[in-house]
């Protein structure tokens, strides 16, 4: 990296408005790669008070899926990447939607073929198909072999009179270099014979990305464009398009790859899935946010959680990597477990109690949710787990648990002291002193010293009788929480179980 590159930039940036852009292609559901770019744009643009917009890149029609657009959307909504111009709020650019400005597309391309800098191509698919074979016999990289760049004005009329709808190319030149700069990356120089006469508008009247992309972000205003490392082979035809056209190119910043932890291509073997999935499986977006802006940007050598106000202060293109950045799925476990800790109760439990209301498909008593939240909130790493440790609160009747799993290993050839356990227990608990948690541990914890068991043994019982699991938040705050009659007739119904499934008595 050229210091030169990146701090004439950064200084500059604070005098001019920043503007970036989210620019998807509508052809799939989003996933989080995506979404680090689109928080990488919005990060900068919010550091230095700019302007961040949404642009739908929908040229490619055969790609084109008509969930994609909400999809792409629903993403950067649910993480809080909120644009400021985009084609559902318009703007001063609008509109923000590619195949709606097909006309722009086409007086642009048509500038170009009046200034000599790009031709009409009438080369049918079969041709080019047998020149693409003839250069694999020959072994030759695969490109255009210029057919009609040469064409005379009376080989033009002839094609045009067969009816054959042409596309536009660029005429890339034949010699000479171009130079591409990238902000993190620095200057990179291209020689021109090695690069093609690539297609600018197809012949269905649709631009391609080359075209489309460079004549929104000049017309856009856009000042940094942020975009994967898979564009960097083709910068060197962008910056030629932008010089053809006599307009200064935006920052470039492409950012570096985001890979698996064995470093193979991510995929959803490494745990990595579309976007929306995460807020399925009961991620929080600030956790998602902060995981996702260290995946190729740092503050420090050390710190990892970094909330949203911090990240908009901090955020700049000097910190951001270009090797590759390494996704470890149970990292964002973590973090989010992190930030699941730090919220408040009250909206920890907004958010949690969906996912059990989804679960029992009904609404839950949310005063009861209320007590419940900070017996849990140390305990789950994903909203989702809420279910597992707080579905038998809800449960009315009786919990589906098996005699082996309450009897666990200590009493699993016992079922008779298994039995007289949780009858002394049962009515130490009766008698108790008043239902709270502390009372109900001094009432039933001697016990385990009179039965001669360990207290995790003799409570690993209860927890099963009450709870129908083995896992759960503490033991007698639960008993508190879950009450008197609800926790008294669990430990009876499990008595009956047990001397009925074992003949105890
Ligand atoms: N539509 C392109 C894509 O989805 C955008 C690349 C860019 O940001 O310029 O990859």
């Amino acid at each position: 990296m050229s210091s030169e590159t990146v701090l004439p930039a950064c200084f500059i940036l604070y005098e001019m408005t920043v503007r970036t852009r989210y620019a998807p292609s509508p052809t799939g559901e989003p996933h989080l790669g995506n979404m680090r770019t689109a928080l990488f744009s919005w990060l900068l643009a919010r550091h230095y008070g700019g302007r961040f917009f949404l642009r739908i890149e929908d040229t490619d029609q055969a790609r084109y899926i008509e969930s994609g657009i909400e999809a792409q959307m629903e993403a950067l909504r649910w993480l809080g990447l909120t644009w400021d111009e985009g084609p559902d709020v318009g703007g001063p650019y609008a509109p923000y939607t590619q195949s709606k400005r097909l006309k722009i597309y086409r007086e642009h391309a048509d500038r170009l073929v009046a200034e000599d800098h790009a031709y009409l191509c009438y080369c049918s698919p079969e041709r080019l198909d047998g020149v693409r074979k003839a250069q694999q016999v020959r072994k030759e990289p695969p490109r255009y072999d210029r057919h009609c760049r040469g064409l005379s004005p009376e080989e033009r009329r002839a094609v045009e009179a067969e009816g054959t709808s042409p596309v536009v190319r660029f005429k890339t030149p034949l010699d000479g270099e171009t130079v591409t700069h990238d902000v993190l990356r620095g200057s990179v120089t291209f020689q021109n014979e090695t690069l093609d006469d690539f297609v600018l508008l197809k012949s269905d009247g649709y631009p391609t990305y080359h075209l489309a992309a460079q004549v929104d972000d000049h017309l856009m205003e856009t000042t940094h464009v942020l975009r994967g490392e898979e564009w960097l082979p083709s910068a060197p035809r962008h910056f030629l398009v932008y010089q053809a056209f006599d307009w200064e190119p935006p920052a470039f910043a492409h950012l570096s790859r985001i890979l698996g932890p064995d470093r193979s291509k991510l995929s959803k073997r490494h745990g990595a899935h579309a976007a929306l999935e995460y807020r399925e499986q009961g991620y929080l977006p600030d956790a998602v946010v902060n995981f996702l802006a260290l995946l190729g940007w740092s503050l420090d050598d050390h710190t990892e959680i970094i909330d949203r106000d911090m990240l908009i202060r901090h955020f700049d293109l000097d910190r951001v990597l270009t090797n590759p950045a390494v996704f470890n799925a149970e990292k964002l476990v973590w973090m989010n477990g992190v930030y699941i800790r730090e919220m408040p109760d009250q909206r920890l439990a907004d958010e949690a109690a969906p996912f059990l209301e989804r679960h029992l498909a009904r609404p839950i008593d949310r005063e009861l949710f209320m007590r419940i939240i900070p017996l849990v909130k140390e305990r789950i790493k994903l909203l989702s787990e809420i279910v597992d440790m707080a579905d038998f609160f809800f449960t009315n009747g009786d919990l589906k648990y098996d005699v082996e799993t309450l009897l666990g290993k200590r009493y699993a050839s016992d079922p008779a002291a298994a039995l007289k356990a949780l009858e002394a227990a049962t009515e130490r608990l009766e008698a108790a002193d008043g239902w709270e948690h502390g009372r109900l541990e001094a009432a039933v914890r001697p016990l385990a010293e009179e039965f001669g068991v360990k207290t995790g043994e003799l409570f690993g019982v209860l927890r099963v009788a009450v709870t129908g699991k083995t896992a759960t938040p503490p033991l007698f705050e639960t008993m508190e929480v879950l009450g008197h009659k609800r926790t008294l007739e669990r430990l009876r119904s499990a008595i009956k179980r047990l001397r009925g499934e074992t003949g105890a008595k």
